[in-house]
């Protein structure tokens, strides 16, 4: 179903609105001073969240940016390195704070086109032991990436390639429950292979606000003196926790329908003349379409104006979530082909 106001808005999956159960959870919950570790709701959902995720504590944090960082900056000292995709997130879009904030330096590896960093890749990128170069201490994947999932024996293979040359291992796992419910398996096979891992309430899983950092106990409480630092430290935090908690108890399954109807939305799509698309990317929630760069305007407003919000510039990422259904495909893919036989 598209928003009361009959807009089917594809930008993000960050878009959804808390759901009438997360309005009513977030009304009642019980709240207290997280600085203090007293709000029982926040406790609740790292608690909650690190049981889901098999590890053994768990950070409740404003956002996946913040979270990525705490991350970083825990694991990794002032003039360390970590490697990480040229296009992540952690990298590309989160204003560099790992280097800004940080003072540890992102060393770039090409993704192959699974999104993935290839092994060969990344054991070339890590630095000899030699005081001209930075430290290279931790490696960093996304999952998913681009809606695409990486695939376990690949994470595993990259796990031992840490271990072996004494790196540290982190996911941004904004979207890790995309990638298990696509593959099948426990969220926690995927977030044992990793020293730490970051997932976002707040994507598909459809919370107002709030990412969790999750990982072993002492990590956990370095990274907590960070986020004071960095004024992540909320107070009555639990109001917003509460959505998170139910988010993760009704939202997680049903991702199966965001990725069910990405597909439809494809399929609709494939052949349209004016178009390129590649059904091999559509793997979860996201659609990418490849336009004539010049008709990008003309496309977001003729889309526009049938309530349909797209974002991008000759490529097109089309992202479904809880707000949008089968039906709105259908209306999508009206409007793309209706611009395209004009
Ligand atoms: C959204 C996102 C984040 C963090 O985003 P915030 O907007 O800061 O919550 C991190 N990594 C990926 C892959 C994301 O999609």
């Amino acid at each position: 179903m598209s928003t009361a106001e009959g807009i089917i808005d594809l930008r993000s999956d960050t878009v959804t609105r808390p759901s009438d159960a997360m309005r009513a959870a977030m009304a009642s919950a019980p709240v207290g001073d997280d600085v203090y570790g007293e709000d029982p709701t926040v406790n609740r959902l790292e608690a909650l969240t690190a049981e889901r995720l098999g590890t053994e504590a768990a950070l409740f944090v404003p956002t996946g940016t913040q979270s990525n960082l705490l991350a970083l900056i825990t694991h990794c000292q002032r003039g360390d390195e970590y490697i990480v995709g040229e296009d992540a997130h952690t990298y590309k879009y989160e204003g560099g704070g790992a280097a800004v904030l940080g003072s540890i330096q992102p060393q770039t590896v090409a993704h192959e086109p699974d999104g993935s960093l290839s092994l060969e890749r990344i054991a070339s990128a890590i630095k000899a032991d030699d005081f001209h170069f930075a430290r290279s201490r931790l490696l960093c994947l996304e999952n998913t990436i681009a809606g695409k999932v990486l695939p376990q024996a690949y994470i595993a293979d990259a796990a031992a390639l840490a271990r072996s040359r004494g790196l540290l291992f982190h996911l941004d796992g904004a979207r890790i429950f995309n990638a298990a419910v696509k593959l099948g398996i426990d969220v926690r096979d995927i977030a044992c292979q990793f020293d730490s891992v970051s997932v976002c309430l707040s994507k598909g899983l459809g919370a107002p606000v709030g990412s969790v950092l999750c990982g072993e106990g002492d990590f956990i409480e370095a990274a907590r003196r960070w986020r004071k630092m960095l004024g992540g430290g909320m107070r009555q935090a639990g109001i917003v926790a509460a959505a998170g908690i139910v988010a993760l108890e009704q939202n997680v399954a049903r991702l199966a329908e965001d990725h069910a109807n990405a597909r439809r939305l494809a399929e609709l799509l494939l052949g349209t003349p004016g178009i390129t698309l590649s059904m091999d990317e559509v793997q979860t929630n996201m659609v990418f379409v490849q336009v004539a760069a010049g008709q990008s305007d003309a496309l977001s407003r003729h889309m526009e104006e049938r309530g349909i919000l797209i974002s991008g510039r000759g490529r097109f990422r089309l992202v479904t979530h809880l707000d949008v259904d089968a039906a709105d495909m259908d209306r999508v893919a009206g409007g793309f082909q209706a611009f395209f036989r004009a």
